[in-house]
């Protein structure tokens, strides 16, 4: 079954097949262990187009051993939360940012484009189908990945002629569940003008581990990326990065980094963004921040909270711990009680659990 208009992943299609044994569901798991029962999936190859989407058991791909993914990174995917309500229902958080910058992802990796409401559908069909697995108490939520990798078999680098889109999902409560810390050093460089860094590509993330590593031999759990000469603070870890702080004019101001083509543009960074500028209490900026700024602000005084944003891990804060050439964080966990009111309200505003009418959910 194929269709006549190439780019259209045709989701009224869509095809479902029930798994016969459901999982026991696990109390506490660590995140991205433990996945539900279904996953969904659509093949795409250059004759024929996007095929059927598939709702089926979760379970192994088969892959050509000289599948582009593997050899080539030609992959991609993206993060998002499924949230239940006091009411019970199931929200979906601005998903449509995500099947954007899923597109835009696509075209940098030479992947097909699809039609990003049918895919949502699908991904709604499927959420229904494992509904169960959105916890029903605390502030635990479905945590959603969806993948899109290059089947070509063959070790040619070049534009791939098959594809495949697939969904899984995953319970999550909070990601870091710890007190964490960030460590910063100018050798390393996760994005770099020209590259993929503001695309949600698998490379992006596989070369960053050493990094990772080595600031784990610190006992600090993230990378703060810093870029170019003059040391800008880009990134911590999978996380962009904000300072509230009395700017060098003298200003209150809320800054993160400017989507120059490295920053991964964050769901999360967008939302505080419109949130804060909605607020218009402070001055709400996209711009360069370099350690060198931050040190005088500490120094200074000035730095009234530093903060990483995601969709996995909410929002994290920074309580400065050391600060040398190389550059210490600790972040206390989610609900720390130094958390300024502003970022209780961000959290709060963030996490949906649908008490008040809001343009941001998709149920
Ligand atoms: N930066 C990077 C490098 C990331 O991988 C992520 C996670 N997608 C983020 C920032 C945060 O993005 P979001 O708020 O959309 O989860």
């Amino acid at each position: 079954h194929s269709h006549q208009d190439l780019s259209s992943l045709p989701g009224s299609d869509l095809v479902v097949q029930l798994s016969t044994s459901l999982q026991r569901k696990p109390d506490v798991v660590d995140f991205g262990t433990v996945f539900t029962d279904h996953m969904l999936s659509v093949e795409w190859n250059a004759n024929g187009g996007w095929q059927t989407p598939l709702i089926r058991p979760f379970g192994d791909l088969s892959l050509h051993p000289a599948c582009s993914a593997l050899h080539y990174a030609v992959e991609l995917f993206e993060g998002l939360k499924v949230y239940r309500g006091d009411d019970k229902r199931l929200r979906l958080f601005r998903p449509l940012l995500n099947m954007e910058r899923m597109s835009k992802s696509a075209k940098r990796a030479c992947l097909p484009a699809f039609d990003q409401s049918e895919l949502l559908g699908c991904i709604k069909r499927l959420i229904e189908i494992d509904q169960d697995w959105v916890p029903h108490l605390g502030s635990g939520c479905l945590y959603i990945r969806p993948t899109f990798i290059g089947t070509e078999p063959s070790l040619g680098v070049k534009k791939p002629n098959r594809a495949l889109l697939y969904v899984i999902m995953c319970q999550a409560g909070s990601y870091f569940n710890t007190e964490l810390s960030l460590w910063a050093d100018p050798k390393y460089t996760r994005a770099w003008k020209g590259g993929t860094g503001d695309c949600k590509m698998g490379g992006n993330y596989g070369g960053t581990l050493f990094a990772q590593q080595e600031a784990g031999s610190y006992d600090c759990q993230q990378v703060l990326w810093l870029y170019g000469e003059d040391h800008q603070i880009t990134e911590g870890g999978t996380m962009n990065i904000f300072l509230h702080w009395i700017n060098e004019d003298g200003d209150e101001e809320l800054a993160t980094p400017p989507l120059d083509g490295i920053i991964l543009p964050g769901v999360t960074r967008q939302s505080i963004l419109d949130l804060a500028r909605k607020w218009d209490e402070f001055k709400v900026s996209e711009r360069y921040l370099t350690m060198g700024q931050l040190c005088s602000a500490l120094k200074q005084q000035r730095l009234k909270e530093m903060f990483g944003s995601g969709t996995a891990c909410r929002i994290l804060l920074s309580g400065l711990a050391r600060c040398g050439f190389s550059f210490f964080f600790c972040l206390g966990p989610p609900g720390d009680k130094s958390l300024s009111s502003n970022l209780l309200r961000i959290n709060f505003a963030l996490f949906q659990h649908g008490r008040s009418p809001s343009d941001w959910t998709y149920l």
